[in-house]
């Protein structure tokens, strides 16, 4: 408990640095526990420190830990990559969907939603570093995916994550957060006041820092609070 806590503490004190040097306040940034490989009972113990909620990547993963009691009271999001068959585990059992990057996945969200009643929030992954092997959408399917989502009842469109090639505080890392940055300025301006979208889902454990610097309101650390994964 006591390397978990000091783990913790240290990230929010990075974490108040980076806020720090961005003239921004540290508290409109919150701090996603990626959870994944990890024991129900360490996330259990987490929970009690300040992270603001948790991570998952995959669905029978989370329905363990969620059945474990893991995240105590705070909220878990879904940050990995969802296929439409695994959508039914997901919606109505996470606060937020970080990783919708396709027509034929928010028509499932939409679906899944309305058949359980539920306002289900999510945002919209893109692929920034327009890499083959990653999942996200590309840039130039944003726009269509914007508007498919604000023509949905049963999802709520919160704001944008990315997961950019660099996995560091470089300058090259920055500089696809400040792309995220843009793109994310951009949509809110376009949806204009009063819509709920107001999360830029960016920067993990060795990236956070100029996450931060650039923009982001959440950041989603794994190693950073649990260690290395097994
Ligand atoms: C694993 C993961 C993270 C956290 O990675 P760390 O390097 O352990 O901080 C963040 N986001 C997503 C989508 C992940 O899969």
């Amino acid at each position: 408990m006591a390397a978990l806590a000091g783990r913790v503490a240290a990230v929010r004190e990075e974490m108040a640095r980076a806020a720090d040097a961005a003239g921004r306040n540290a508290e409109e940034i919150s701090l996603c526990a990626v959870c994944k490989g990890q024991d129900a009972g360490l996330i259990r113990q987490s929970a009690l420190l300040r992270v603001d909620c948790f991570g998952e990547n995959r669905s029978q993963e989370m329905a363990q830990h969620m059945a474990a009691g893991a995240y105590r009271d705070k909220p878990c999001h879904f940050i990995g990559h969802l296929q439409t068959n695994k959508v039914r585990f997901v919606v109505g059992e996470v606060r937020l969907i970080h990783s919708v990057d396709s027509q034929r996945l928010l028509n499932a969200i939409q679906k899944e939603a309305a058949r359980k009643g539920v306002l289900q929030d999510i945002l919209i992954q893109i692929n920034i570093g327009e890499e083959a092997s990653k999942t996200g959408a590309p840039r130039e399917a944003l726009w269509p995916l914007i508007d498919l989502a604000m023509g949905l009842p049963a999802l709520r469109l919160c704001g944008l994550m990315a997961i950019p090639p660099a996995f560091d505080n470089s300058p090259i890392s920055r500089g696809y957060f400040a792309q995220m940055r843009g793109l994310f300025d951009e949509v809110r301006e376009r949806l204009g006041k009063g819509q709920p979208f107001d999360t830029l889902s960016m920067g993990m454990s060795d990236s956070y820092f100029a996450a931060i610097l650039e923009g982001a309101t959440l950041i989603r650390v794994g190693r950073g609070i649990f260690g290395e994964r097994a």
